[in-house]
């Protein structure tokens, strides 16, 4: 027999915002082996257990293969042809604000590109949103206000450079562990290196901790704007930095004094001792080297964005940012949130990095995309959309790559919502997902193996995802089924694209068209790469203009901003605790995430039977305390219940959960266990600024079933 061919092909790993190098293994057209691609920059090698995993997660069993109406499976044609038959008669009907898209972190940048091109140049309407919504937009909004643009100023380097590091609403080890692998490497090497976890829980990133600050749930916006009080207050503010490259430092610091201008009271409301919360801001105001990485401890809440400004106000106040080892750094929990929000898949974004706050640059759009019916403001974000579709106002969604029903808070309202609505296009590469059974017409999507674009992760790096497999039964990628649906509408012009090299390269000339340098995203350099070029693309870093090789490993290196003046914003922030208050009916606070070995709503992960020797049981995480009051031992089943809906789930005591706060994973879906959908319990509650919900704070009662 012929031996078979084996061939090796560099991709992406499609799971956190780490973005991860994968050496893909390949022979007979299978999947058959990955491991950590050593000259990739984010991961020098290494992978997380999930990521290690992906070969056991490639197969078909699950899939989505062939495009159905109504349940029955049907030709392409047909299925563009309803799609672009419903929109167009909506639109005509009711207008274009009639009609939706809801995209995915997951997905890929030029999937993304054509998608916002469709709904915001062609269709008119900006209801064009993500899940990333749910993910990092707080930190987005942060950014804006703080530095003129979305701009994550660090690298993955300077957490390994600093000297203090301050991890906040982040369980690196088991949501971004490839992260928390360098930091622990450069803490062995370096064990003078200080890591500080803020974060009610005891997880598993405390292990590395020299200091753990156990805070009361939410009151994080407290506990900075302290540390800026207590900063002025030791006079370890650099004048200097404050006066030639900020602007709004009084404003600022007058906002904090007014609430948190004292320790005693400061660590009173994180509900911390007062010398463990000294002792963070002492080193904080001794150290030159600080990152502060921030997740969704800080953006899932009802004041993410105050927070995230709060965080970054001390930073510049301080000026440690733009230098090696020294920045606040927003870590994303996709792999390619940062790529969506490059090319404004976003209701509130335009394109590359603009927004509908400028005229000019809604004109500049247009014309760049010869649009025939532009959108000139801003669409409805994700709990808005969802709540636009309930009320009948959104007729026609269609949803690519994610599972809201799942994710989404209130997420029985998200489902009775697709179910009134008259026409729901769900795009996914797996068959049955709690979304795919509210879907009218049902496309199947390429998976990772066999697509092929690119993804930005969270430290602004471009990599490929190239694809290595033959797409599986009659399965398309998203770009092509975007650009199908349009040209069925009418559109020929924008969408003729036959390879994602060409929609990248449209992308990349979009970011430096008409740039005189007022935009610090721009890809420009990377708009002439030949198709050969973009398939041996390395990774590389924006800002890339024309004639550069990579862009800068750091931003605001120079001290100058994105802001009309140059300069940063320091805001005023009045710290607010969560919206959605305990009570008596329901005492107890309710905080999600992810646990190690699961991705999302475990459509892929779950097929790999040792991702699930980790934890293979939905659960709620108690203290010793809760237990004994309410009279449940480990591995009782019992009810969590909110004014939302109930969870049915084991229990399980832990000493690092603190008394009154409760723990679920947000993995598990109706798919796997009929009553665990924790965004059932919370109440569509989001932050005024950003639109992004509430994800860590939900009063419950729990009780033994
Ligand atoms: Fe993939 Fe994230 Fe794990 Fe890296 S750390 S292998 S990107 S899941």
């Amino acid at each position: 027999t012929a031996k078979p061919e084996t061939c090796q092909v560099k991709t992406t790993c499609p799971y956190c915002g780490v973005g991860c190098g994968v050496n893909a293994i390949i022979s007979n057209d299978q999947l058959i082996a990955v491991s950590g691609d050593k000259s990739h920059p984010a991961n020098e090698g290494r992978l997380c257990v999930k990521g290690a995993a992906l070969h056991e997660t490639a197969g078909l069993e699950g899939r989505l293969l062939e495009p159905q109406i109504n349940g029955e499976t049907t030709s392409w044609d047909q299925a563009i042809e309803h799609i672009a038959q419903g929109f167009r008669q909506t639109i005509e009907t009711h207008g274009p604000d009639s009609v939706a898209l809801y995209l995915s972190g997951q997905i890929l940048t030029e999937d993304y590109y054509v998608a916002n091109k469709l709904m915001k140049g062609f269709i008119g309407s900006a209801n064009v949103d993500t899940n990333s919504r749910l993910c990092m937009s707080s930190a987005v909004a942060a950014h804006k206000r703080a530095f003129g643009a979305d701009l994550v100023p660090g690298c993955y380097e300077d957490l390994e450079l600093a000297d203090l590091l301050i991890l906040v609403g982040s369980n690196t080890a088991w949501a971004h562990p490839v992260i928390y692998q360098r930091i622990l490497a450069a803490k062995k090497k370096r064990p003078e290196m200080k890591v500080v976890v803020i974060d009610p829980r005891r997880t598993a990133t405390c292990d590395m901790a020299d200091l753990h600050l156990s805070l009361k749930p939410g009151s994080d916006g407290y506990l900075f704007t302290g540390l800026l009080s207590y900063l002025a207050d030791h006079h370890t503010l650099d004048i200097s930095y404050i006066a030639q490259h900020t602007e709004g430092f009084e404003n600022a610091l007058r906002a904090a004094n007014s609430i948190t201008g004292n320790l005693a009271d400061t660590a009173k409301l994180c509900g911390l001792e007062e010398q463990d919360l000294h002792q963070l801001y002492d080193w904080f105001s001794r150290t030159d080297k600080v990152v502060t990485l921030f997740s969704q401890g800080i953006n899932q809440s009802s004041s993410g964005v105050d927070k995230g400004n709060a965080i970054i106000n001390c930073h510049l106040a301080t000026g440690k940012i733009g230098k090696p080892g020294a920045a606040p750094f927003s870590i994303t929990g996709q792999p390619n949130a940062m790529g969506g929000r490059e090319v404004g898949g976003l209701a509130n974004q335009l394109a590359a990095h603009m927004d509908f706050s400028t005229p000019a640059n809604i004109e500049l759009v247009e014309s760049f995309w010869q649009a025939p019916h532009m959108a000139r403001s801003e669409g409805l974000k994700a709990v808005d959309m969802f709540q636009a579709v309930s009320e009948g106002k959104i007729k026609a969604i269609w949803i690519i790559g994610t599972n809201p029903v799942v994710s989404m808070p209130d997420a029985d309202f998200i489902r009775d919502a697709l179910e009134r609505c008259e026409l729901v296009v769900v795009s996914d590469c797996m068959a049955k997902t709690d979304t795919t059974a509210c879907a009218n017409v049902l496309l199947p999507a390429t998976g990772w193996a066999e697509k092929d674009g690119t993804v930005t992760n969270s430290e602004r790096m471009i990599s490929r995802q190239r694809s290595f497999l033959s797409a599986a039964g009659n399965s398309r990628h998203d770009w092509q089924i975007i650009c199908a649906v349009a040209q069925a509408m009418g559109y020929k012009q924008g969408f003729s694209f036959k390879t994602p090299s060409e929609i990248f390269a449209e992308h990349a000339a979009l970011s430096g068209y008409q740039n005189k340098g007022q935009r610090f995203f721009d890809i420009s350099g990377l708009s002439e790469l030949s198709p050969k070029e973009y398939n041996q693309l390395e990774p590389v870093r924006w800002p890339l203009t024309k004639g550069q090789q990579n862009g800068p490993l750091r931003l605001f290196t120079e001290g100058r901003f994105n802001t009309p003046s140059g300069r940063a914003r320091m805001l005023p922030i009045t710290p607010q605790a969560p919206l959605n208050q305990v009570s008596e009916e329901y005492p107890l606070v309710l905080n999600t995430g992810r646990i190690r070995d699961q991705w999302h709503t475990m459509t892929r992960t779950a097929k790999a039977a040792r991702l699930l020797n980790h934890i293979d049981q939905p659960y709620v995480e108690l203290s010793l305390q809760d237990a004994q009051h309410y009279g449940i031992s480990e591995q009782d089943l019992v009810e969590v219940r909110s004014t939302q809906g109930r969870c049915l789930v084991k229990a399980k005591l832990s000493a690092g959960q603190p008394a009154g706060s409760l723990f679920m994973p947000i993995h598990w879906t109706a798919q796997f266990a009929s009553e665990a959908r924790v965004d059932s319990l919370f109440t569509a509650i989001k932050d005024p600024i950003s639109g992004q919900p509430e994800a860590k704070h939900c009063p419950v009662i729990i009780q033994k079933v």
